[in-house]
């Protein structure tokens, strides 16, 4: 993953992508959570293949984009998708083409507005880790710490434990904000996030964090409610949980 998903890790894909490169490996990186957010460039990160899907960008759902490097001889790929033998064999049956579009212009528009993204999204996050960390003491962030080592970690992105205030419970208790402990799209029924988990956390943390992210749509008013409902929530269990 050029960036993750869960923490907003931003990993050093140029740096893996040219050791690579030295000793002929083929790279592939899950490109999803840097395009749009980060300025990422194929040639520039090494990488001979990479892939990242529209609606994280805005884009429709259901359409991702696979990008492979022009190689002489070519590199091969196996189809998930036989059949007609639509796009050289790579991937048959009719072309989806209100999402190529969709996708393209969304990447346009995204690729366009980048750095507007970027400044307005980290200032919508640090408001929200700024509120949350002056209004509850025991926290702790996941990654690298979004005002001391913000260049590592996606702007969008806050991953955060409320030590003594397990993330199952704190979701319960707030029906009308949407956040996750874990990957939105991991139904594995875990214990905690395997990416905490792989990162040693420890349970502590693993048990109680929380992803949250803004997009250039969040308003500050929601940024406001959103401290105020989970510094209420929190102190609300901790009461619980320690009396
Ligand atoms: C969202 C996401 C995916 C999955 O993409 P879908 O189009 O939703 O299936 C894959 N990788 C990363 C890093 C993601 O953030």
């Amino acid at each position: 993953m050029a960036a993750n998903n869960e923490t907003g890790v931003i990993q050093d894909i140029e740096a893996i992508g040219s050791i690579c490169k030295k000793h002929s490996v083929l790279f592939h990186t899950d490109a999803t959570q840097a395009v749009g957010k980060i300025p990422f460039d194929v040639v520039k990160s090494n990488v001979d293949l990479c892939s990242f899907t529209a609606h994280k960008f805005y884009g429709p759902k259901g359409v991702g984009c696979l990008y492979r490097k022009k190689t002489s001889p070519k590199i091969e790929m196996v189809p998930q998708i036989d059949g007609g033998g639509h796009e050289f064999g790579l991937r048959s049956g009719t072309l989806n083409v209100p999402g190529i579009v969709g996708l393209s212009s969304a990447l346009q528009l995204a690729v366009g507005n980048l750095n507007q993204e970027i400044s307005e999204t980290a200032r919508l996050r640090d408001t929200l880790y700024n509120g949350l960390s002056q209004q509850v003491g025991d926290v702790v962030v996941n990654g690298p710490h979004p005002l001391l080592d913000s260049c590592h970690r996606l702007s969008a992105n806050l991953n955060i434990s409320f030590l003594g205030a397990p993330s199952s419970v704190l979701m319960m208790g707030i029906k009308d904000i949407a956040f996750s402990a874990a990957a939105a799209c991991g139904t594995t029924g875990a214990a905690y996030s395997h990416v905490l988990k792989a990162m040693n956390v420890g349970n502590e943390r693993g048990e109680t964090a929380i992803r949250l992210s803004v997009g250039s749509y969040t308003t500050d008013e929601e940024v406001e409610y959103t401290i105020e409902r989970i510094v209420q929530e929190v102190q609300s269990i901790r009461k619980q949980v320690y009396n």
